[in-house]
């Protein structure tokens, strides 16, 4: 039988859908319980704290701050803080869980095997991403239908029993065009590199630029051969079999 949670999102999901950005995000945030929005500064994610900061409304915006971000990634953060007058909470691995980690397989280790790299993005991510959304009740993420196979069928809100919290997804039906416009309409910042190719951006050892007809997310963890790879923020832990089995 489907829990309150839910029903619950399958209903939000059908609202949102009615809504333009604005709409849907202040719906979340007159909910009852806590909105996280948690930011990796691509376009997507500034639009949506562009919406957020622009309309003032009561979203917590939180950063995972890998510490293998690039630099321009960094500078980004502070910049977008001072354009909408909001505060972008960073979250850190925690030291020991990263020494632990380079011990076992060394530094840059998540070359090596596709389990090396889901324990790294366990220690540098996920961990980080579970203090994030201690407590909240919404997860508001940037994912868009259009960015890869995977993710074609992202609805605007789902229940996520790993977490037991709804995730919402504003952009959803998206596409890169409205993007780029809402950009230039709202003087938002954007990461430079993404006029360098690099239309997702994360971790700068693991993020390369695309080539001309290449899929938004082919420039992720370039070296491993799987469609659908992911970093696992937004898959259940359960697919990804390594970080079951870690003790990362
Ligand atoms: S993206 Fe790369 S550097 Fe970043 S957490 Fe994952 S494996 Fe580690």
């Amino acid at each position: 039988m489907a829990s309150h949670l839910e029903t619950t999102a399958i209903s939000l999901s059908r609202e949102l859908g009615t809504l333009d950005l604005g709409g849907r995000l202040a719906l979340v945030a007159g909910a009852d319980g806590r909105a996280v929005f948690t930011t990796s500064l691509g376009i997507e994610d500034q639009v949506i704290t562009a919406a957020i900061g622009l309309n003032r409304l009561p979203i917590e915006v939180a950063t995972l701050d890998t510490g293998r971000l690039f630099k321009e990634t960094a500078e980004l953060i502070g910049e977008t803080e001072d354009r909408f007058g909001i505060e972008i909470v960073r979250f850190h691995p925690l030291k020991d869980e990263v020494d632990e980690y380079a011990a076992r397989y060394g530094l840059n280790g998540f070359y090596e095997s596709v389990e090396a790299r889901h324990a790294c993005c366990g220690v540098r991510k996920l961990k980080p991403l579970a203090r994030a959304l201690e407590g909240a009740s919404f997860w508001i993420t940037g994912l868009r239908r259009g960015q890869s196979g995977s993710r074609a069928e992202t609805p605007f809100a789902e229940y996520d029993a790993e977490r037991n919290l709804i995730k919402v997804n504003p952009l959803a039906d998206w596409d890169i065009r409205a993007l780029r416009a809402y950009v230039a309409d709202n003087a938002v910042p954007v990461n430079p590199l993404h006029a360098r190719g690099y239309p997702s951006i994360g971790c700068e050892p693991c993020t390369r630029a695309i080539k001309p007809g290449e899929p938004e997310r082919a420039g992720r963890w370039w070296w491993e051969n799987d469609e659908k790879r992911e970093c696992g923020l937004h898959v259940p832990e359960a697919a990804i079999p390594s970080l079951n089995s870690s003790s990362l």
